[in-house]
């Protein structure tokens, strides 16, 4: 699959020297980008728009996109030098979904039109892409999706439902995965669309979580969304490529390598430098479990695996910039992630006190603030270990395709889709 994806490529002749771009990206972050500030609270939407404007404005947006869809022309070696330099400012984290997932799947598998109308406006935030590929019937299976696209003339027309998609609140496009062939094996009838949000058929409910605050997570209702035939992403039936280049992008920019470099959340600037636990001290800190022989060593713990993490990280990218490591090694490091983060969400419970498993709604109350956002933390770790494929899902990938393990055993692969179906519903 990675032959068909945009690893990037080395500095060659007449690339700029990664050296000579750490010296101008520097100076064009600390003449253009606010920097962090542990009390100025995450980046907002509006807020990112207006980064992302910046920086590609500045030339620093799709760093290793073609210069002819709105980027620099550069390579992932460059993106890396970006990320790194970014680490200190306040970056356009959530516009990370639609710049170093869906633009760089559109690059890999977007007709011409396709790429040459929407990647600038996406790379510059003027445009927003999601994925809509779980449904209601399971997101692990998603070769299983029952949305379904049907020809209509020039038309295509879509019917059915997903869910649990992010941020469709403010988004514009979603690449929806449907079934377009249900007479073959479920992975050799799907395609992929462009589908606009805003089209009359498009129903979008928000769905509250479990940390109460404002909804990111939305279902959509399709009903007869009428498609023009160029929508098609990738060649027809063909849609199972196009999700698995999505999600290869997807792991990537989790793990925050590939495009995503530079696009992780606030939190995990200090895994990128220093001790990678100084949100875990503050906590301590506040709690004064600093002294506590326990407390100390989780926080060992804590560190150590932050320290792998980075290790292990800096090392898939290079090995991926370098193509010795072809496939789907973002899946490791997904894996690594859905393991640590509620791993160090319990290690805060534990060494942030009794103040650590309560929250107080928002209010500002200064000293205690760390420990309050401390069990919003705890119970958002869980999602990495869920979103973009569960840890399970990554560890299939891990054995079967970088371990070279057998398959699980299954016949899905070769019955027709439509069979599958009558025999779910028999409940065979
Ligand atoms: C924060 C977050 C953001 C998300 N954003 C999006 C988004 O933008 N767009 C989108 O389309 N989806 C999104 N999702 C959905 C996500 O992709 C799915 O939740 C995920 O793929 C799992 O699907 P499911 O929840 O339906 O669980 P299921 O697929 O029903 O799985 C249930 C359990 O069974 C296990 N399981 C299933 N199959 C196997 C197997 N073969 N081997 C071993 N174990 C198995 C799973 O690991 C899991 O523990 C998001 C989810 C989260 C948490």
């Amino acid at each position: 699959m990675t032959s068909t994806t945009t690893a990037g490529t080395a500095s060659s002749a007449g690339t700029e020297d990664v050296e000579a771009f750490r010296l101008r990206v520097r100076a064009f972050l600390a003449a253009s980008l606010p920097r962090k500030d542990e009390r100025s609270g995450p980046v907002s939407m509006a807020e990112a728009k207006q980064l992302q404007a910046v920086l590609f404005d500045g030339g620093f947006a799709g760093i290793a996109f073609p210069a002819r869809y709105g980027g620099a022309g550069l390579t992932l070696e460059h993106q890396t030098v970006f990320g790194q330099e970014a680490a200190g400012y306040r970056m356009p984290t959530p516009l990370a979904v639609s710049v170093a997932m869906l633009a760089p799947t559109l690059l890999d598998h977007g007709s011409e039109e396709l790429k040459s109308t929407h990647l600038p406006r996406i790379l510059r935030g003027d445009e927003i892409w999601l994925q809509l590929l779980s449904e209601p019937s399971g997101g692990s299976d998603m070769a299983g999706v029952l949305t379904r696209a049907v020809r209509s003339g020039e038309q295509w027309v879509v019917n059915g439902a997903k869910i649990w998609t992010t941020g469709a609140n403010h988004a514009d496009y979603g690449m929806c995965l449907a079934r377009t062939d249900p007479d073959v094996p479920k992975h050799a009838g799907l395609s992929m669309f462009a589908v606009p949000l805003a089209h009359d058929g498009v129903r979008i409910e928000p769905i509250v979580a479990s940390d109460g605050g404002t909804p990111h997570f939305f279902q959509e209702f399709l009903d007869d969304v009428e498609l023009p035939a160029g929508n098609l992403i990738g060649e027809l039936n063909n849609g199972w490529v196009v999700a698995r280049a999505l999600l290869y992008h997807e792991r990537n920019a989790t793990a925050g390598v590939g495009h995503g470099r530079g696009y992780r959340a606030e939190a995990d600037a200090g895994a990128a430098t220093g001790t990678g636990i100084d949100d875990l001290i503050d906590l301590a800190r506040a709690a004064g479990t600093t002294g506590d022989p326990v407390a100390r060593q989780l926080l060992a713990e804590a560190h150590v695996a932050a320290v792998v993490a980075r290790q292990v990280g800096d090392r898939v990218m290079t090995g991926i910039r370098t193509g010795a490591f072809r496939g789907d090694w973002g899946s490791l490091l997904k894996l690594g992630m859905g393991i640590d983060a509620p791993r160090r969400g319990e290690i805060g419970l534990a060494v942030g006190g009794t103040g650590a498993v309560v929250w107080d709604d928002g209010a500002d109350d200064g000293a205690h603030d760390d420990v309050d956002r401390h069990s919003v933390k705890w119970l958002t770790a869980r999602t990495i270990s869920i979103a973009g494929g569960t840890n399970e899902m990554q560890r299939n990938i891990v054995s079967e395709r970088l371990l070279g393990m057998p398959r699980e055993a299954s016949d899905d692969r070769t019955v027709p889709f439509r069979e599958l179906l009558s025999r779910r519903t028999a409940g065979s």
